[in-house]
């Protein structure tokens, strides 16, 4: 199995609702996101991944909607404000998390194509948030990818840099 790894870069502000702490107001990260890209063969070119297409295509799915926006869930009462006076947005169903952002990058990717083995969404130079779908269920086929599953955290949880 060979893998490849290629990064974007971004920066976003957000806020989280439900929760207690300097993170429930609003501010903003510069986000580091490393996506993984795995495959059992290489091409004709000797590549697992071609970085220029993953980082073209997902970069510029990010620059035309999470860059430099307000990510808000959809229920935070800043969203009309906002929106009434014109400010970018990017509308989450869930808390914008480095959790539900990484998922939200690798949904992206899986639907241009790409075989995602992982997202790390680097919320500081010292915290982030792994998604990688469930592997193998317990009848040992593969997980499917139309259900949503619930992001499995690896790495530092610390909510103190939100
Ligand atoms: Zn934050």
């Amino acid at each position: 199995m060979y893998s490849a790894t290629t990064e974007i870069h971004f920066a976003y502000g957000h806020r989280l609702l439900d929760y207690v702490g300097k993170c429930a107001h609003p501010h903003g990260h510069n986000a580091r996101v490393e996506v993984e890209v795995e495959s059992e063969q290489l091409d004709i070119a000797g590549m697992a991944l071609d970085f220029t297409v993953l980082k073209h295509g997902l970069q510029d799915w990010v620059d035309a909607h999470l860059d430099h926006q307000m990510i808000l869930r959809h229920d935070d009462p800043l969203v009309p404000i906002l929106q009434n006076m014109n400010e970018p947005i990017y509308i989450m169903e869930r808390n914008p998390t480095a959790e539900t952002l990484a998922s939200l990058l690798y949904e992206i990717a899986q639907q241009q194509g790409f075989s995602v083995a992982m997202v790390r969404f680097w919320e500081s130079p010292t915290s982030y948030a792994t998604y990688r779908p469930t592997l193998v269920s317990a009848n040992g086929s593969q997980a499917g990818d139309t259900g949503r599953r619930p992001p499995r955290m690896i790495g530092p949880e610390t909510r103190e840099e939100h």
